[in-house]
């Protein structure tokens, strides 16, 4: 591949607080769950148990008929600056994939809620998340998108995900918001993080840009590719000289 088809930059969004307003699979629990899946959150919470395990045993305690869970679904909503930010990949030729340690059917469900131009711009990126499918008023996960767990235990392991996805090794920018993003925010070059993971990066001295919502990491990232796009014309100004 030459320099001119390698993507300045690869995006991967996290999707649940980052994407969407709130969390999906915390309001699930939160609303349907016995309250017993606050134990298995501590245990995950203090790096004892993988975010695999962790949901697993915390979806067996949710008690919801799908009507159920998609009117919660449906209340949640997405941040208004997704398609700002999208339409700026786009325009960038940047690649943008949704990676999530949650559910793909909490994913495809809310972003049904959202415009048609939102499923528009992400028709070109891969959406790699845990599946999650009803049995009457009962909820199966599988994890079908790496069947061996990565030695962190993730449920969907987002540093490797990043890898597969980024074969020509350009660039990796990661947005997210919470602690299920903190191997992401290690192995990514460009970090935006909000609330549990901007907190995470300041604890452990990782580099990151504070941001608010996606319109704010839209308007950073037009700022930044542009004064890469500058360096490597200049380097390739200087190369063919
Ligand atoms: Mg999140
Ligand atoms: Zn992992």
């Amino acid at each position: 591949m030459t320099e001119e088809q390698k993507p300045k930059a690869i995006l991967f969004l996290d999707f649940d607080g980052t994407i969407s307003r709130r969390d999906a699979v915390d309001a699930i629990l939160e609303t349907y769950a016995d309250p017993k899946w606050l134990a298995f959150e501590a245990e995950w919470r203090a790096g004892r148990m993988g975010s695999r395990d962790c949901l697993r045993a915390q979806m067996a305690l949710v008690r919801a008929t799908r009507k159920q869970i998609d009117a919660l679904l449906d209340e949640i909503g997405i941040d208004d600056d997704l398609v700002a930010l999208l339409e700026m990949c786009a325009q960038h030729s940047i690649p943008a994939h949704i990676i999530s340690d949650g559910f793909d059917y909490c994913i495809r469900r809310i972003l049904s809620g959202a415009s048609k131009r939102v499923a528009a711009l992400l028709r070109g990126g891969r959406v790699c998340a845990g599946h999650l499918e009803s049995r009457g008023h009962l909820w199966r996960t599988e994890f079908s998108f790496f069947h061996q767990t990565c030695g962190h235990g993730c449920a969907t392991c987002k540093p490797a995900v990043m890898r597969l996805l980024n074969k020509t090794d350009a660039p990796a920018i990661f947005v997210g918001d919470g602690l299920s993003d903190r191997y992401a925010a290690e192995s990514a070059d460009l970090v935006f993080a909000k609330d549990g993971l901007a907190s995470y990066c300041t604890e452990n001295s990782i580099e990151h840009i504070p941001y608010q919502n996606l319109g704010d990491v839209a308007a950073h990232l037009d700022r930044w590719l542009a004064g890469r796009l500058f360096l490597r014309e200049e380097t390739l100004a200087r190369v063919s000289a």
